[in-house]
C-alpha cells in the first residue's frame, strides 16, 4: 500500500496526462479522467480498474457530455457501468447501469455515491416491471432514460 500523499500524486499525474493524450480532446480528456479517479475513491478502487467512454447514446439531450465509466472488480473480474450524466458537476451521484426489467436496455437502477450504496443496491433482489412504479426502488432517471428500447413503456422522449 501506497501513501496518502503518493496516491494523491498518482490522481493529479493521470488527470493531467490523460487531460494531455485524450482522443477527445483536453476538455473532455479531463472530465473522463476526473470522473475515473472520483469512481475509483467512491468504490476502492486503483485508477487501472477504471475505464472510462463517451456515452454515445446519452449525449444529444444534456449540455455537457455524459461519461460512462466501467469499475472492474480485481477479484472476480466482474464489471459494473456507471454513467456521469454531468461529469462537469463532481458532486453528482454516479448513475448504476443496469437491465430494465422491461425491455433489458441498459438504464440507471441506482444512484452510486460511495461504497454503501453499491452494497445496498446489490443485496436487493432484482428488479420486477411491479417495482418501477415506486420512486424509491429507481433513480428520477430511469423513467426518462434513452437506454430503453423505442417499444418500452419507460424511456418516453418529453
Ligand atoms: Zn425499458
Amino acid at each position: 500500500m501506497t501513501s496518502l500523499a503518493e496516491r494523491a500524486h498518482a490522481a493529479a499525474v493521470f488527470i493531467r496526462h490523460n487531460t494531455a493524450i485524450s482522443p477527445h480532446g483536453p476538455y473532455r480528456g479531463e472530465e473522463h479522467a476526473r470522473t475515473a479517479v472520483r469512481l475509483a475513491a467512491a468504490l476502492g478502487l486503483g485508477l487501472d480498474q477504471i475505464t472510462t467512454a463517451p456515452d454515445w447514446q446519452r449525449r444529444r439531450t444534456s449540455p455537457a457530455e455524459p461519461v460512462l465509466a466501467t469499475a472492474t472488480c480485481p477479484d472476480t473480474n466482474e464489471q459494473y457501468v456507471f454513467l456521469s450524466r454531468f461529469p462537469i458537476y463532481d458532486d453528482e451521484a454516479f448513475e448504476l447501469l443496469g437491465p430494465c426489467p422491461e425491455c433489458s436496455g441498459h438504464v440507471p437502477l441506482a444512484l452510486v455515491r460511495h461504497l454503501a450504496d453499491l452494497g445496498t443496491y446489490l443485496a436487493r433482489p432484482p428488479l420486477t416491471p411491479g417495482d418501477i412504479p415506486r420512486p424509491d426502488t429507481v433513480p428520477d432517471t430511469f423513467s426518462v432514460d434513452e437506454g430503453h428500447s423505442r417499444t418500452c413503456r419507460y424511456g418516453e422522449v418529453l
